[in-house]
């Protein structure tokens, strides 16, 4: 008798996108002359920069004929790709990444999802609350986890976002093994300061911790002072994996590209205390389990780093910004306080009531479309996050449909 993976019977199933989706379908029913704006949705809007559409184009018309063909490409990407993504995305802001360290892959879900594969049954977890749900899922899966007790899961240590620390979660009182971070946040916006940063990367080195840092929204930072990379800091080389993504900077959610970093200096331990490279599982487990992301995909990645593409990913970026702003601006002139909005493409705003009862109100009354908090997370209950991947007018729309509501 075959018998399934139990593991996957322990997690919570998460109604969150299809109990919104029911609901503003409910809604929409006996409305619907009422145009409903989403504001909901953790997916870009705007089209891919040209820049990358044209050498996406050029990738293809080179497979078309025997000459320029390609097959299966290297599992790690492409050098091509490699070596852009290093020269730009970190010697050019003084972190020490060479090309070899970076593994090209089909999106952060997977490889944020994957990385668990390499460390202990046993290893004690951190994880944010409120939390983007691949690295609590994903170890829920592999069996790493206790059962759901009342919204969270034993053996996990749940490093909590709240007002109160600004959304910043405070250093683990008890030793950790593997600690997931995600700055600038999904879902909160809050971004992390260099020396918090470095408060992290030292107690991983104490610890014989690994830092597994989710830089996803790197590109929305503005503020100079900002680390985009945990390897702007010292030391951060031997205790830290750090994955990005062209999916919310250059718009590939629908094409698929990303990246991890894993340097040649990251070590863990077995049983007896030997050291391993972390760099040399990664690449056994991706040369087993992985063959590469496609061609013309690759090379629409790399336009990014040319001197049009870099542009236009800027423009791309300040548009979702500008809405950001808006949005912030609106809901704190309300009163609400919000964090995000700002290095962020995310407002996650304190509803000073229950996520879903606020959530319920904009929809029915403005008609426009959030996310409750309560679905990211304990720490999420009294909160929406306000997403600002629509276009400049359905927000300013929206927003103002909502001050007439909220003001009333
Ligand atoms: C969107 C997002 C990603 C990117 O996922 P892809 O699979 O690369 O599209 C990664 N992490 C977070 C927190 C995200 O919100």
């Amino acid at each position: 008798m075959i018998r399934i993976n139990e593991n996957y019977l322990k997690l919570e199933t998460s109604y969150l996108f299809v109990d919104i989706a029911n609901r503003v379908s409910a809604y929409q029913k006996e409305h619907p002359d009422i145009e409903i704006i989403r504001l909901g949705i953790g997916d870009v809007t705007r089209a891919l920069p040209s820049a990358c559409i044209e050498a996406f184009q050029k990738g293809v018309t080179e497979m078309a004929s025997d000459a320029t063909f390609r097959g299966y490409g290297p599992e790690q990407g492409y050098s091509f790709l490699r070596e852009k993504i290093a020269a730009h995305d970190f010697q050019s802001r003084g972190a020490e990444v060479d090309a070899e360290e970076i593994f090209i892959s089909d999106g952060s879900k997977c490889d944020a999802a994957n990385i668990q594969e390499l460390f202990a049954m046993d290893a004690h977890i951190a994880i944010p609350d409120p939390v983007y749900p691949v690295y609590l899922d994903s170890n829920v899966m592999a069996g790493r986890t206790g059962s759901f007790n009342q919204g969270r899961y034993d053996n996990i240590m749940y490093l909590e976002s709240l007002p109160a620390n600004g959304f910043v979660p405070h250093l683990p009182e008890q030793p950790v093994d593997l600690i997931y971070l995600c700055f600038p946040n999904n879902p909160t916006g809050a971004a992390i300061s260099f020396n918090t940063l470095k408060t992290w990367v030292d107690f991983a080195r104490e610890n014989q911790a690994i830092i597994l840092f989710d830089a996803a929204y790197e590109s929305y930072i503005r503020d100079d002072t900002l680390p985009h990379s945990i390897f702007e800091i010292d030391g951060a080389r031997d205790v830290a994996i750090e994955f990005r993504s062209f999916s919310k900077t250059a718009g590939f959610t629908g094409t698929r590209c990303a990246y991890t970093v894993v340097p040649k200096t990251c070590m863990a331990y077995d049983k007896n205390g030997e050291k391993y490279s972390l760099h040399t599982l990664w690449n056994r487990r991706q040369t087993t389990k992985f063959n590469g992301v496609s061609y013309p995909v690759q090379k629409a990645a790399e336009a990014v780093y040319s001197g049009e593409g870099r542009a236009q990913v800027k423009a791309l970026i300040d548009y979702y910004l500008k809405n950001a702003s808006l949005i912030l601006r609106e809901m704190q002139t309300l009163g609400y306080g919000c964090v995000g909005g700002v290095n962020s493409p995310y407002i996650w705003v304190d509803c000073k009531r229950d996520g879903w009862e606020f959530f319920d109100l904009l929809l029915k009354k403005a008609g426009v479309v959030t996310t409750p908090g309560p679905g990211f997370g304990r720490c999420g209950k009294d909160f929406i996050r306000i997403s600002a991947f629509n276009t400049y007018e359905n927000v300013a729309k929206a927003m103002g449909r909502i001050k007439d509501v909220l003001s009333t």
